[in-house]
């Protein structure tokens, strides 16, 4: 494809780590980019040094995504800006914390950021793709989304629903020309881990992948036009066979009679 005809790919939590590396591969794949994210100077330097690196055109559009308002104008955009052709909603955070020692307010923040404004932003995007019958829509999930032991239980459970509305999302918009994909990345080295209250030094460096490692994993899945992308898992024939066990169980998971085993005797 032609670099001009990429339109414009609008990347949420842009200001670092993961989000920051999506700007800078697809602004070099020839997208102009908005850039979305609470820190207006981060943004504006990163902006400045992707144009002149690049020569694509790069807005920056501050908003805090757990204010109604900050939310609902970049709706808004997603809805009216056509020159949109890609979502990557990645902006989010996550925390180490087991239930008993953590913020209940933290956690309905969390789920605020992780669930609730990737959910509204996919929704103001999807019928403007769809109606243009193309555009592509990258939702960041983590591997706590089918290991929910690790970390904190209200961090997996927000990312096991990006997960399921993304394969959802897939099986109702991929004959309507969307493209979704849901990443899930292990342990990567951002600034996710401050924030979450894990210092990264403290884990084991062989499970820790580098962002730009992650990103071009993830970018590389995206073109293969896979799914569901696991940078770190080697065999992607054990996703296949997790997945397929979850298929084979899929008509015998809702029946008229409980199971045997359930059955009162006598
Ligand atoms: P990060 O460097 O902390 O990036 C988080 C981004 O989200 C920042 O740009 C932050 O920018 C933005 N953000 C946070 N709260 C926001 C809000 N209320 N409104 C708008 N933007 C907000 O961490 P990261 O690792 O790149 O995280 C990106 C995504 O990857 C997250 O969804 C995370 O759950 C996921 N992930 C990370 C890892 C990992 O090990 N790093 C693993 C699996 C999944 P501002 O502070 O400027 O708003």
């Amino acid at each position: 494809m032609n670099a001009s005809t990429k339109g414009t790919a609008l990347i949420t939590g842009a200001s670092s780590g993961i989000g920051a590396l999506y700007a800078d591969r697809l602004a070099r794949r020839g997208y102009d980019l908005i850039l979305v994210a609470r820190n207006r100077e981060r943004l504006d330097q990163l902006a400045r040094r992707l144009s002149d690196a690049t020569g694509r055109t790069i807005q920056t559009f501050p908003a805090d995504l757990n204010d109604p308002a900050g939310l609902a104008a970049v709706e808004a955009l997603l809805r009216t800006d056509n020159s949109i052709t890609t979502l990557v909603n990645n902006a989010g955070f996550g925390a180490a914390t087991p239930l008993l020692q953590s913020d209940v307010a933290k956690m309905d923040a969390m789920i605020s950021l992780n669930v609730g404004a990737l959910t509204r932003l996919t929704y103001a995007a999807a019928p403007a793709f769809a109606g243009r019958g193309h555009g592509t829509i990258v939702n960041i999930a983590s591997i706590v989304a089918i290991a929910p032991e690790l970390l904190n239980g209200v961090y997996a459970g927000t990312k096991a629903f990006v997960l399921a509305f993304t394969q959802s999302l897939h099986h109702e918009l991929a004959d309507k020309g969307v493209r979704v994909q849901a990443v899930l990345p292990g342990a990567t080295a951002t600034e996710f881990w401050d924030v979450a209250g894990v210092p990264i030094a403290h884990l084991p460096s062989h499970i820790v992948m580098s962002a730009d490692d992650m990103v071009d994993a993830a970018l590389a899945g995206l073109e293969q036009g896979e799914l569901v992308t696991i940078p770190a898992l080697p065999e992607a024939a054990d996703w296949q066979a997790f997945e397929a066990a979850r298929q084979k169980m899929s008509p015998n998971l809702s029946h008229t009679q409980p199971a045997a085993r359930y059955r009162v005797a006598g």
